[in-house]
């Protein structure tokens, strides 16, 4: 299990042998502008960076589709995706290299949407003009992720360029939407995305996320009575001021209480992710500087595990656990017990977790081993997109090149020799979980 074949001996020396077009393929990737829209969603490059990847692939044998999908058909979805969201000029890629049948089929899948450069004048070098210094490529997604994507592609095409023919079908899927909303994976599985198993090669280091916490965001709003600052804070009485801000604080300390009992709670323990946890993100509160806040607002990132999820793998449990504990931590306040905090939830992304002997995750972490690279798990304290596939059915880990304490970084990088043993890891782990003819 641990050493190469000769076959595989083969595509690792010929990836090494090629690095300078891997490099290549990830200046060219990242010389495409494909920050995340402005509010407008008005497209950058994505489109012209998926018809490279769509020629490049096409070039290899696989066959590709580009298109851009109806976001009406992802209404129904609890992710966070705004209203009048849409694709146009921001198209998702699904190309297939059909295997010869009798075995596995993997997908490869990785962003192609990358944060704001801002602010671009702390930039030593352009963002989107990729510099190569001490063994790295700096530039705005070389990490985070246009690295693993092309480790992905490459890894796909030098597996194309030395005829190896695999059982299973390989497939490669690159997306935008991931670094706001994820919507640009879940699409793709609507579209018909879906394989035996998936690798993303998000910057792990060559180390492998299993899973993720979900996410919820919540706002939370409890009210006051507006009056003069010069009088006292008096609720007893019908007309004095009650002070909005004074009663959020009790708010956001039964907040920080249930935090606390999540941190400890033996039930909420897990091998490799995170616990829950409760961030407050935001307050907004009062009209005048010499009035009481009539209301005020807390809002909070809210991230829970795979075991504090319902049945169908959402938090609907999580919403109504903390608003249970809000409502009952509250309650012996006079005032907020005859004016409840009221919880507005905006938006629910899934968790997901597989454990290290789910075949795609073996495979992985086998292949990585065959390179000799410690096989190493690493909690993910982020999201990424797993869960979209994991809960279509097909099992999803993260495993890739780059360093995740560099991704959104100015100055961002990726150490090349890191990148080539990401490809290579990439192709042999396709070799094993999709079988190779005649093997
Ligand atoms: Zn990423």
């Amino acid at each position: 299990m641990t050493a190469l074949s000769a076959l595989e001996r083969r595509v690792v020396a010929e990836i090494a042998r090629r690095e300078r077009d891997l490099v290549d393929l990830l200046r060219t990737l990242v010389r495409f502008d494909t920050r995340v829209p402005d509010d407008d969603l008005a497209p950058r490059d994505e489109a012209a960076l998926q018809e490279h990847l769509a020629r490049r692939l096409r070039a290899a044998g696989l066959t590709v589709e580009v298109w851009e999908p109806d976001a009406a058909a992802l209404a129904d979805t609890r992710y966070p995706i705004p209203p009048g969201h849409h694709f146009r000029g921001r198209p998702q890629l699904l190309a297939r290299a059909q295997g010869a049948g009798g075995g596995r089929s993997l997908l490869f899948n990785g962003h192609i949407d990358v944060i704001t450069d801002a602010p671009r004048e702390l930039w030593a070098s352009d963002p989107f003009d990729p510099v190569i210094a001490a063994g790295r490529l700096v530039g705005r997604g070389a990490c985070d992720m246009k690295g693993g994507v092309a480790a992905m592609v490459f890894a796909t095409e030098v597996l194309r360029a030395l005829e190896v023919g695999l059982c299973g079908d390989l497939l490669v899927n690159t997306v935008t939407d991931e670094e706001s909303t994820g919507a640009g994976s879940l699409a793709s599985v609507v579209h018909g995305a879906r394989a035996d198993g998936a690798i993303i090669p998000e910057p792990t280091s060559l180390s492998a996320w299993l899973g993720t916490r979900g996410s919820l965001l919540v706002t939370i709003a409890v009210e006051g009575r507006a009056g003069h600052a010069g009088y006292p804070h008096d609720e007893r009485s019908p007309d004095a001021p009650v002070n909005a801000i004074e009663k959020l604080a009790l708010v956001l300390e039964a907040l920080v209480g249930l935090r606390a009992q999540w941190a400890v709670a033996p039930e909420l323990r897990h091998p490799h992710l995170e616990p829950g946890r409760i961030v407050p993100v935001a307050t907004a509160g009062g009209q005048w500087a010499v009035s009481y806040p009539a209301a005020a607002t807390l809002s909070c990132h809210v991230q829970y595990l795979p075991q504090q999820a319902d049945g169908d793998g959402w938090g609907t449990t999580v919403k109504r656990e903390i608003e249970a504990h809000v409502l009952a931590a509250t309650r012996s306040d006079p005032w907020l017990a005859r004016h409840p905090p009221r919880l507005r939830w905006d938006g629910d992304v899934p968790p997901s977790y597989h454990a290290p002997d789910e075949p795609v995750c073996a495979t992985t972490l086998a292949a990585a081993q065959a390179l000799g690279i410690a096989p190493h798990i690493t909690s993910r304290t982020t999201w990424f997109d797993g869960p979209t596939f994991s809960r279509s059915g097909t099992p999803a880990l993260a495993f890739g090149p780059g360093d995740i304490r560099a991704a959104h970084t100015i100055g961002e990088s990726i150490a090349l020799d890191e990148l080539v043993r990401g490809a290579q890891v990439l192709a042999v782990a396709a070799m094993r979980f999709c079988g190779v003819v005649g093997d």
